[in-house]
């Protein structure tokens, strides 16, 4: 495992540094995915974050790194680039869902090291005091709401058919993790319903989880962020009948126009989910552009309305040599 990672790191390192690769990425643009920066790298490191959750320090080393290799440009510069050319490849920075802690964390990360940065918002839960499922049930199974939140939402699970595996008591806390992780994700395939009535099983926090408008308007105005819609709901696009579906992209594009000076004609596919219909959906509410999960190097030849993204983690994160192996991959013909 060890091997293969450093394996991994010097090929990373080897191909940002060889003629081959800087002759591969000219021109081309990589676009990053992230979700959350936490306030501790402790916090993010565990398994069941670890995907989606980014600490502080692995994000500041991040930007540094990247900073290094590559032109860090705002997502247009990407998708509509102008005729100035320059040697670097260029990157840009996405965060999905709306998280407060882009604001909280990130922010100041992204102005000290001046890297542009688009966010995308499930607008239902802008300045709302609506929760995302996973993070609800996640921190409550994690204890992070004390015992008897824990231990009251185990019970309406077990009723509600869905048991907690035993392994999630285990003594090591990496075991527990990884457990959760797995139990979370067996979750993904309820309906909605049913996960907004477990969510309500668990405690309210003291604070909102996602960004306020005020916020939204605070970040857009240092000129350093932008934002675009990842649904209104986060329903998966790909599940909704033709009605539902012009409602979801509706209410979440006109409430971008209402909440935002300049907002971006990109939407962004909630779980990057996204089919024919959803795509043609998309262009017909204003959006030439989509980014999905798919990896890939965006060099504008491809499907505007299927963007690739690189996922970040703590792990890549921490070890930005892991992401160049992987834009090394994601770059072959
Ligand atoms: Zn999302």
């Amino acid at each position: 495992m060890v091997i293969k990672q450093l394996i991994k790191r010097t090929s990373g390192w080897l191909y940002l540094n060889s003629a081959v690769g800087r002759s591969q990425l000219q021109g081309a643009g990589v676009i990053l995915m992230l979700h959350r920066v936490l306030a501790s790298d402790h916090t993010a490191n565990l398994p069941h974050r670890n995907e989606l959750c980014v600490g502080p320090k692995a994000f500041e080393h991040l930007l540094i790194w990247l900073r290094r290799h590559f032109d860090c440009v705002p997502l247009m510069d990407i998708l509509q680039p102008g005729t100035l050319r320059s040697d670097r490849p260029k990157v840009a920075l996405t965060f999905d869902d709306g998280w407060r802690d882009n604001a909280v964390n990130a922010f100041a990360l992204l102005q000290k090291h001046q890297v542009p940065a688009s966010i995308f918002l499930s607008t239902d839960f802008i300045g709302s005091r609506q929760r995302f499922w996973w993070e609800s049930l996640g921190e409550t199974l994690w204890e992070s709401h004390g015992e008897q939140a824990r231990r009251h939402l185990i019970e309406c699970l077990y009723k509600r058919g869905h048991p907690v595996p035993v392994l999630m008591d285990d003594l090591d806390e990496n075991r527990r993790s990884v457990t959760l992780l797995h139990y979370l994700q067996s979750l993904k395939s309820l309906d909605a319903r049913e996960l907004s009535r477990l969510t309500d099983e668990c405690p309210q926090e003291s604070m909102p989880q996602a960004l306020d408008w005020q916020q939204v308007r605070a970040l857009e105005s240092s000129g350093l962020v932008r934002f675009g819609p990842h649904g209104a709901s986060h329903a998966i696009l790909t599940s909704l009948d033709d009605q539902r579906l012009d409602e979801e992209l509706s209410r979440s594009r006109d409430a971008l126009l209402n909440g935002c000076n300049r907002p971006l004609p990109v939407y962004c596919y909630p779980n990057g989910d996204h089919d024919a219909r959803v795509r043609r959906q998309v262009a017909a509410h204003d959006f030439p552009f989509a980014l999905g999960t798919g990896t890939g190097i965006y060099r504008g030849n491809s499907d505007p309305l299927a963007l690739p993204r690189f996922g970040v983690s703590q792990r890549t994160a921490r070890n930005p040599e892991l992401l160049s192996w992987r834009i090394f991959r994601g770059g072959q013909p």
